[in-house]
């Protein structure tokens, strides 16, 4: 699972399609995975995210069709051609992997677009399953390649919308918009600071290289089951607290206020932790926003170890696997460590000096193979581009 050369990756994704469907397919679109720098669990809290895309891509390569029927084929999934009819879809949760792309032709027309039949061939280096969101990035491909097929000129947000409703309302996974807006609107050697409440963004400049950083992914190839109930608990107790607190949502407790929120929660000691992490997850994104913009990345170091600590002991999604990684990286030299995306399995995310990158990348594997897990995959992250047209 590396990051290929793009026209490469297209030149195949092509070949594929016309093997698969007999057509030449009218383009090919791509949508990269992503990595949160910092802001975990925020992004239904109303508050602020910094994701940035990943080298590792999908394509959806897609010609349209005049008889109506839509027909997805990937080929990262077992069982061959899928045959679907657009005014038939319903949603369907808990189905294969045809559900995300079908969900976004069933997102458009729910939204009155005219989005008819389509040949779809999806490839991705992307990933699947290891927390940098490969499910956007199917979608997000997909919404591209229907905004051009059907001439619907759609902004990226409303690409990354329609893709998040996709996956909520057709899906059924509760995410975020963080996923789909970091596929649709991230850019090469930016880490995009979105505000998940009004939707504003900006592009920061990320360059670890030139500062002689290096930022690593490690896939820890673990997903444990518990996962998905876990996050609509915590999602439901973040709503429960703000419902508490008597606010819209945790984005609105200040982090100066924070002593008096958990005060007010006295009752209730279950939701203190939650509206911690929240408030100081919140606040160490700022606080990473203006280290970056200051030309000071190195700062995100401890920024990066803390989040962890706070997801680790009050938000309480990491697990052993992530722990490791993590606590393992910062022993051996690095700046700072923390598990990345939804947890309980997924990625960690190393921020490095250039000089110490090998010696923390074989500690965390010298470690992994002490423990008894399987080997995990390490990788550097460099900023890459967000969803784009790449043939032809
Ligand atoms: P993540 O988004 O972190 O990779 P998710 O569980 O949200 O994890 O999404 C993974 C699921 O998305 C896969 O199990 C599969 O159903 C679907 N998926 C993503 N990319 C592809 C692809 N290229 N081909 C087929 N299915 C895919
Ligand atoms: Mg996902």
């Amino acid at each position: 699972m590396t990051a290929t050369d793009p026209a490469q990756a297209a030149h195949r994704t092509a070949a594929e399609f016309r093997a698969l469907y007999g057509t030449e397919p009218t383009g090919i679109w791509a949508a990269p995975g992503r990595v949160n720098l910092i802001g975990e669990h925020t992004d239904y809290n109303d508050g602020f995210v910094m994701p940035l895309a990943l080298p590792h891509t999908t394509l959806a390569a897609a010609a349209p069709r005049t008889d109506g029927v839509l027909r997805l084929h990937s080929a990262g999934a077992p069982g061959g051609i899928v045959e679907l009819r657009p005014e038939d879809l319903r949603p369907r949760p808990g189905a294969d992997w045809s559900a995300y792309p079908a969900g976004v032709v069933w997102a458009m027309r729910e939204a009155g677009l005219p989005v008819g039949g389509a040949d779809l061939h999806v490839t991705s280096t992307v990933p699947l399953g290891a927390g940098l969101s490969s499910s956007a990035a199917l979608e997000v491909a997909t919404a591209l390649a229907l905004d051009a097929l059907h001439g619907l000129g759609l902004s990226r947000e409303e690409l990354a919308r329609l893709a998040q409703r996709a996956e909520n309302a057709y899906v059924g996974v509760p995410c975020g918009i963080m996923d789909q807006t970091a596929a649709a609107c991230c850019t090469a050697g930016h880490a995009l600071f979105l505000d998940t409440r009004d939707l504003t963004q900006r592009q920061v400049a990320f360059d670890a290289a030139a500062h002689g950083l290096r930022l690593l992914v490690v896939d820890t190839r673990v997903r444990h089951q518990l996962g998905d109930g876990a996050y609509a608990q915590r999602r439901a107790g973040c709503e429960r607290a703000a419902r508490a607190l008597g606010v819209r949502a945790l984005r609105d407790v200040p982090h100066a206020h924070l002593p008096d929120a958990l005060a007010a929660l006295a009752g209730e000691p279950g939701l203190r932790p939650l509206v911690r992490h929240i408030v100081t997850e919140n606040h160490r994104v700022e606080q990473a926003v203006a280290h970056l913009d200051a030309g000071r990345p190195h700062a995100l170091g401890p920024l990066l170890t803390a989040s962890h600590a706070s997801l680790r002991d009050d938000f309480a999604v990491s697990c052993p696997e992530l722990d490791l990684a993590a606590d393992t990286a910062d022993a051996a030299g690095a700046l700072g460590a923390r598990m990345t995306g939804g947890g309980f399995g997924g990625s960690a995310l190393v921020l490095v000096e250039e000089a110490a990158a090998a010696t923390v990348a074989k500690a965390v594997d010298a470690a992994f193979a002490a423990a008894g897990y399987t080997a995990p995959r390490i990788f550097p992250a460099v900023p890459g581009p967000g969803a784009r047209r790449l043939t032809p």
